[in-house]
């Protein structure tokens, strides 16, 4: 049996499961993946490039963003900030044939499945919610307060995992991301 190689591929999944470091190893081992770069309105991390990580974007650009119809998807996440998938460099990669990945929240996952049934989706998930709890507070990028609204969020999100074609569990970033270009249809090393 041969495996088509998917166009696209919808990688989701709670906050703090490791779906950046995930997508980084995806482009340091498989640089013929191309990644998908979201515009969001929150304000970039210390070591977070503009354009490489984000497209950091001002509320009102945000907006006619989504007026103009450039988003693919978009939400608010995590009920503050807003981030969505440019769509034209999605399309260019999909008309040139080229193996593409997002790595979106729950709620974009879904819009892409209402316009692009025929993606790929795979849910990222941790070994345990305690384990995804011991990351996100060892992470130390957010505070407190944040920290709760992420969790809450990502109880709901943990939830939806039957919603996906394929669970993967990230005990170990290589193995996941084997196992995420392996569903890809890409050979992998
Ligand atoms: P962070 O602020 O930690 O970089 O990302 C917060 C959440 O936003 C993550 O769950 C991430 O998957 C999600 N996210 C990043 N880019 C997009 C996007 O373009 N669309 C949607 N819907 N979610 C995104």
């Amino acid at each position: 049996m041969t495996t088509t190689p998917a166009r696209l591929t919808v990688l989701a999944g709670p906050t703090a499961v490791g779906k950046g470091t995930v997508s980084a190893d995806v482009r340091a081992r498989y640089p013929q993946v191309w990644l998908s770069v979201s515009a969001t309105t929150r304000a970039p991390r210390p070591g977070e490039v503009d354009g490489l990580h984000y497209h950091f974007v001002s509320s009102d650009e945000f907006e006619r963003m989504v007026d103009a119809g450039e988003l693919l998807e978009w939400a608010v996440v995590h009920g503050r900030n807003r981030y969505g998938t440019p769509r034209r460099p999605v399309e260019e990669r999909l008309a040139s044939g080229e193996p593409a990945l997002l790595e979106i929240d729950l709620q974009g996952a879904r819009q892409v499945r209402a316009s692009m049934p025929d993606a790929r989706f795979v849910f990222l998930a941790p070994p345990s919610f305690d384990e995804l709890v011991r990351r996100l507070v060892g992470r130390g990028t957010e505070d407190a307060e944040e920290r709760e609204r992420r969790l809450e969020t990502a109880r709901v999100e943990l939830a939806s995992e039957s919603e996906f074609d394929h669970v993967v569990v990230n005990d170990d970033v290589h193995r996941a991301t084997d196992e995420l270009v392996e569903i890809m249809g890409l050979p992998t090393r």
